[in-house]
C-alpha cells in the first residue's frame, strides 16, 4: 500500500467519496466503468478500491489487490473503518494542507477574499476572511457552518480512530 493512500470509490459511494477529498485524500470517483478497467486503473495507479460491491470486491481479491469492501450503511464507521485499513490516526481538521475540491478532487489554493468578490454572495463576504480557489475548475470554498459541521464529523472520527 503507498505510503498517503489514494482511492478510487465506486459509483454509489459519493458521499465517502467526498469526505475523503475534504479530509485531504486524493479520490476518483464517478468513474462510468466496468469491473475490470477499476481493477486495472487501482493496480495501474496504486490507488486503494472501496467498494459496496462483493462481486467486485471478490474479483480484486482473486486478482491478488488489496480493496476495501464497505459492509455498513453508517457513513461514520465506514470512514473509520477506511482510515484504519490506511492506518490513519488522525485527521487534520478542514480545510487541511491536503483538503482537495469535492466536485472535482483538484488541489485548493487560499486566496485573498477580494480575488472573489464577485463569486461570494454579499451577505456572507463580510463574514469570511478565508477563501480557497480550487486549481482546476476555480471553484470558490469559504470558511462556514459547513466546515464547522465536517469538522464536528471528525472529532467524532478522531475520537473512534484514537479507540
Ligand atoms: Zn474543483
Amino acid at each position: 500500500m503507498v505510503d498517503y493512500p489514494r482511492f478510487i470509490v465506486d459509483c454509489v459511494l459519493g458521499h465517502i467519496a467526498k469526505k475523503l477529498r475534504i479530509m485531504g485524500f486524493d479520490t476518483e470517483f464517478g468513474l462510468d466503468a466496468g469491473d475490470d478497467f477499476l481493477i486495472d486503473k487501482s493496480m495501474n495507479e496504486q490507488k486503494l478500491l472501496v467498494t459496496r460491491d462483493v462481486g467486485l470486491y471478490l474479483k480484486l481479491s482473486k486478482s491478488g489487490r488489496n480493496g476495501l469492501l464497505l459492509h455498513n450503511d453508517y457513513e461514520v464507521e465506514n470512514l473509520v473503518f477506511i482510515l484504519k485499513s490506511c492506518d490513519i490516526k488522525h485527521i487534520d481538521p478542514v480545510p487541511n494542507v491536503n483538503t482537495r475540491c469535492t466536485i472535482c478532487n483538484g488541489t485548493l489554493t487560499k486566496i485573498d477574499k477580494t480575488m472573489a468578490t464577485s463569486l461570494i454572495p454579499e451577505k456572507i463576504y463580510k463574514h469570511i476572511s478565508t477563501v480557497y480557489k480550487c486549481s482546476k475548475y476555480s471553484k470558490i470554498y469559504w470558511d462556514g457552518t459547513h466546515v464547522e459541521n465536517i469538522n464536528m464529523l471528525l472529532d467524532n472520527i478522531n475520537n473512534l480512530l484514537g479507540q
